[in-house]
């Protein structure tokens, strides 16, 4: 079979005076006071509790976006019995029907959902348009398109027969359901998650962080139009601990797929361990985690590109990203001219609500976010190894507003070079320019993570030698380039370490894991 040829969908430009930016800021208005009531979903219901939690755009806390419902242990169980029903049906379908489905809703959101999945994204995770233009519209209709062309490449392929054994292998979904926990930071994971498992013939039980569920709703809607049917997709709100305890007790719990904390994670991990005697089949685990994110910059590096590599890589996206840069590494030589330079990048960037499309950071995404970003800067401005050369202020009457924020450490191992943050906040360590492999070192040790990392270095050699030192500190690691967005079809996207289970997002390494297939030889 031939599946279209996946291409990576040409991100708009949203300029002033262009259709897009116009239709966006009306749907904007719209939905910002559209007191919206998400329900669960769950086959084809839409199921109000009445037990309900508010939300609020991180720009503008006292606003009410409207509830969403939150569900009791029985709609949890209500959502693995319909999974489970749902799954005969959806699992024998030939795949194309179900790559069909996706393709379609991809469609839908590169055209009529697009100002939809881009208002929300930005009003309920503030983002500026070109953050959601780039992490929910399309990073969105790349992964589902991508998957397509993936899971066509995994199901072509088959062993060897001969005349007298024909050996073919049957691509099944697992044996169960999947359960898939999603962040708030990127609205195209939060729908990958999902519909990567579910593409393989897996039906799926979503649980979308509870700051994001705005947008989810909107993913809903498009799987729904998609025509991904009932019980495919459940998605269900609420006490996180319960909804988990309840999946993980299932005997048909067959998989994860998670993005999120690694403590969460470990935890998840640690359950299905204490649960491994009741279940039918050993589960799949796959999460990507946390990140401390290193940039570290020879002595032969550009210095402006090292100043834009760190103000992009911290900073775009308001440092919310599993891959942002979080720790750097700069020579000495070299410091006075980066730090112009990026002291001079960090006084352009505008600071604001996302609607001001001339504002290139936002709000962070809630107020434990906030205070704990407000911790490290406190602790920061009185510690003795530290100086803060620029933001270090921070104010949530109206919003959660963080001002990017560099730390200038003199001790390596100074708790912001290995805490993740999670936020606009850097921190920088100036090495000797004769320490470069004892910096090597440095970078490799002093985090437990290992998500994502970049050498910047005019010398090839001192790149080799990082790219070499460094092979197990970052699953996707950049030369002379912030170490911060991949792209799907490109840069498929991973780490290890306490970052994740490295089964790279929007790659065919990922959709394996969903599936569990059977040899059938026959001999004539
Ligand atoms: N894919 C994103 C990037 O490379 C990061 C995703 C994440 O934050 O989890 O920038």
């Amino acid at each position: 079979f031939h599946v279209p040829k996946a291409e990576n969908e040409p991100i708009k430009s949203y300029a002033p005076g262009t259709p897009e930016r116009e239709e966006v800021l009306l749907t904007y208005k719209d939905l910002f006071n559209s007191k919206m009531e998400v329900p669960l979903y769950i086959g084809s219901e839409e199921i109000k509790t009445g037990d309900t939690a508010s939300m609020h755009p991180p720009h503008d806390h006292q606003h009410n976006l409207g509830n969403y419902h939150k569900a009791e242990k029985q709609h949890v169980e209500k959502a693995i019995a319909t999974a489970l029903e749902a799954r005969t049906k959806w699992a024998d379908m030939e795949w194309e029907q179900r790559a069909a489905v996706f393709l379609k809703a991809a469609d839908l959101i590169a055209g009529p959902y697009r100002a939809r999945i881009n208002a929300a994204t930005m009003i309920a995770q503030s983002k500026t348009i070109y953050q959601a233009e780039i992490d929910s519209a399309c990073e969105l209709i790349d992964f589902l398109r991508f998957n397509v062309e993936y899971m066509s490449q995994i199901y072509n392929e088959q062993p060897n027969s001969t005349s007298a054994a024909w050996n073919r292998v049957e691509y099944r979904p697992l044996e169960g359901f999947v359960y898939a926990i999603t962040p708030f930071n990127f609205t195209a994971i939060a729908g990958n998650l999902p519909a990567s498992a579910a593409l393989m013939g897996n039906t799926v039980i979503w649980k979308p962080s509870d700051s994001q569920v705005f947008s989810a709703q909107v993913i809903m809607e498009v799987f729904k139009e998609a025509g991904v049917p009932d019980g495919v997709i459940n998605m269900v709100m609420g006490d996180p601990v319960m909804i988990t305890d309840t999946i993980l007790a299932s005997p048909d719990f067959a998989g994860i797929h998670f993005t999120g904390s690694t403590t969460v994670f470990k935890d998840i991990w640690a359950k299905i361990g204490n649960n491994i005697h009741n279940y039918k089949t050993y589960p799949r685990i796959v999460g990507e985690t946390g990140g401390k994110d290193f940039i570290l910059a020879h002595a032969t590096a550009n210095p402006k590109q090292v100043a834009t590599a760190i103000a992009r890589g911290a900073f775009e996206f308001q440092g919310q990203k599993c891959s942002a840069a979080s720790r750097a590494y700069i020579p000495s030589s070299l410091w006075p001219s980066v730090k112009d330079s990026l002291l001079e990048d960090i006084n352009s960037f505008k600071m604001g609500s996302p609607e001001d499309m001339t504002n290139f950071i936002t709000a962070v995404i809630h107020e434990g976010s906030f205070d704990k970003l407000a911790k490290y800067i406190d602790a920061a401005k009185k510690d003795k190894s530290t100086e803060i050369i620029a933001g270090g202020n921070y104010d949530k009457s109206k919003g959660y507003f963080i001002e990017p924020t560099v730390i200038v450490t003199t001790d390596p191992n100074y708790t912001t070079m290995h805490t993740e943050l999670f936020g606009p906040v850097i921190t920088i360590f100036v090495y000797e320019d004769e320490n470069w492999e004892e910096t090597l070192k440095l970078v490799d040790e002093t985090s437990i993570y290992a998500l994502t990392g970049a050498v910047l270095s005019g010398d090839r050699y001192a790149a080799a030698q990082a790219t070499k030192a460094l092979q197990n500190a970052a699953g996707n690691f950049y030369i002379n380039d912030k170490p911060t967005g991949a792209v799907v079809g490109q840069q498929p996207f991973g780490g290890a370490r306490a970052s994740g289970t490295n089964d790279k997002a929007g790659s065919k390494l990922n959709l394996l894991r969903w599936i569990s297939p059977r040899l059938i030889k026959e001999t004539f």
